[in-house]
């Protein structure tokens, strides 16, 4: 009995113990001038998650900081493992923060968001059908390379993390090409949480103008379908209306370079090497939301803070209608049967809507002895503006009914087992008559970008041919969850597509030549052997005045139509099976 006595007095003091933790956040204690260091942040949530059941605490993965991924998930249910996240029924948010640890604001309105709902017995009732999962801090590595100044234009925090990881990556370009540890475990995440809506928060540069918010919505034509219009029909206008009536005006993120605003500008256009483009891949409706460098750090995170909980709102209140959406629209895709993978800015179908900014001018530097861009904050103005966030397609695709790609390709095959792709391996060597992708033209960037020379304006020419595969060698139907990730990575004239990523480099390059000395009696034999290339050869002699110059390259077209040059050369190794 007193043995009893004794321990329930424990369980009382420890419980009081737990109760008595103090959740206030450096934030909140700073008046909203700082914001925790990693350490902090992690330290923050354990002891959230040691008090409440329904707040958990998970590792997934590494970073390449050495430090493991955190994921926070708050489920009513009580404490939550990563297999009942993926079969839970549950309306499925994910918010990411610090993918640029200098634009922290996310980080502390996670913080304040995650504790007041649990904290709350209404706010918990309110939110019991949603699985609200938060990565604190994404970008550890630049988390923990902590300074005052790299963040020139930013108006606090007092101290904050750099925008390159422990490798010096920018996060927000590495969700496709996957050099980073934090990519990889990132998509472990998603996939396990497979979220409805995804919201990644930063803080903008550019412009100046009245609002300390905006939304950066995945581009809605991009996004597609059903989709897309209840993208821009409804959560939009949703989100827009529900700040506004918490006093918070919004605008769509200002994307403005160099000049004003009030000239009007066209939607950031966020391919899949961004948060939103990767998200969007798998039906997911994305948002960035960027506050404004120049607004106090303290406003900034509190108008995050009523975005995120209008996000959730719309989600709690939509949940059957965004799940039927996301649930039907592999099916709709596959119907369609082409898909759009290049696209411009529509600049006859502008979205006209009233934009608060200030009136901006150029007047002369006082440092440089040019002029110098000038916002007169006491110039206020309300002004429509042209919007151009309408775009159309420049480039489809016929969706092929499945890829074949040789097993050699590894760092590819990582990156589709990563993003939960299904494939089967070829049982037998077999030879299949596939379209193949010869590379016919691309450029490449002049100086390294994100550790890459990427190239852009791909252009290839297809054909019909009869291939050699391998036993092992993997075939990948398209009609699954990820047909768009395999169409935007697969597709070399896709923006973000693998060979413009750099990951088919070498078959840009020969591996076999020839000895003009030696070649030029095979030449011979072979133009006498075949009349209509050699008519072609005279031909072409007659009309291209560089060719008709030079022996080298006359010799190494003959060797070109001949058998001993070699297949792989500007050969794309993803081959289609189209029906
Ligand atoms: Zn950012």
């Amino acid at each position: 009995m007193k043995k009893l006595l004794i321990l329930s007095l424990l369980i009382v003091v420890s419980c009081n113990q737990k109760k008595e933790t103090d959740f206030t956040t450096l934030f909140e204690k700073s008046e909203g001038t700082e914001t925790p260091t990693y350490k902090e942040v992690t330290s923050y949530y354990k002891d959230l998650s040691d008090s409440y059941s329904e707040i958990s605490m998970l590792e997934f993965g590494k970073t390449d900081s050495g430090n493991p991924l955190h994921l926070i998930v708050f489920n009513t249910d009580g404490k939550t493992n990563k297999n009942e996240i993926k079969t839970s029924k549950k309306n499925r948010i994910l918010i990411n923060n610090g993918i640029h640890p200098g634009e922290s604001d996310g980080i502390d309105a996670s913080m304040l968001l995650l504790r007041n709902i649990v904290q709350s017995d209404s706010l918990k009732k309110v939110y019991k059908n949603s699985l609200i999962c938060v990565i604190p801090v994404y970008n550890i590595g630049g988390a923990l390379n902590r300074n005052s100044h790299t963040r020139a234009n930013q108006n606090g925090p007092k101290e904050y993390g750099f925008r390159g990881n422990a490798r010096n990556f920018d996060l927000n370009r590495d969700f496709i090409k996957q050099d980073t540890k934090n990519a990889q475990s990132f998509s472990e995440i998603f996939h396990a949480v497979n979220p409805d809506v995804f919201i990644d928060n930063h803080v903008s540069n550019g412009a100046d103008y009245q609002y300390a918010i905006t939304h950066l919505f995945t581009q809605h034509n991009k996004f597609g379908g059903d989709l897309g219009t209840y993208l821009e029909n409804e959560i939009r206008p949703y989100l827009e209306n529900s700040l506004n009536k918490k006093g918070i005006a919004i605008t769509p993120y200002v994307n403005v370079w160099g000049t004003t605003p009030d000239k009007g500008w066209s939607q950031f256009m966020d391919s899949p090497r961004y948060s939103t483009g990767y998200t969007t891949l798998f039906n997911t409706f994305g948002m960035m939301v960027e506050t404004h460098m120049l607004k106090p750090y303290k406003i900034r995170v509190e108008q995050t803070y009523e975005l995120l909980f209008s996000m959730l709102d719309f989600t709690e209140e939509n949940s059957t209608k965004i799940k039927d959406l996301r649930a039907k629209a592999v099916e709709k895709i596959v119907e369609n049967k082409t898909y759009p993978i290049q696209f411009a800015v529509n600049r006859d179908n502008p979205t006209k809507f009233n934009f608060k900014g200030y009136e901006g001018s150029y007047i002369d530097s006082k440092v440089t002895n040019g002029k110098r861009l000038f916002y007169d904050k006491t110039k206020p103005f309300e002004k429509e503006v042209n919007y151009f966030n309408n775009f159309i397609t420049t480039k489809e695709v016929t969706i092929p009914k499945a890829y074949l790609i040789p097993q050699g390709w590894c760092k590819v095959i990582d990156r589709l087992q990563n993003n939960n792709i299904e494939f089967t391996r070829l049982k037998n060597d077999t030879i299949i008559t596939v379209e193949v992708q010869h590379i016919k033209s691309f450029k490449t960037v002049s100086n390294p970008f994100e550790g890459h020379y990427l190239h852009y304006n791909t252009e290839i020419e297809s054909s019909l041919e009869e291939i050699q595969f391998l036993e092992g060698d993997y075939l990948i139907p398209t009609n699954q969850n990820g047909i768009r990730y395999l169409l935007e990575t697969l597709e070399a004239e896709a923006v973000d597509s693998f060979f413009n990523w750099n990951f088919f480099d070498t078959i840009l390059q020969r591996k076999e030549g020839f000895s003009p000395y030696v070649f030029e009696d095979k030449a011979e034999d072979f133009l006498s052997k075949n009349p209509l290339i050699k008519a072609e050869f005279e031909a072409k002699i007659k009309t291209d005045t560089t060719f008709a110059k030079s022996s080298v390259m006359q010799l190494n077209w003959i060797y070109m139509q001949t058998p001993h040059y070699e297949p792989a050369h500007m050969r794309l190794p993803v081959f289609k099976i189209q029906k």
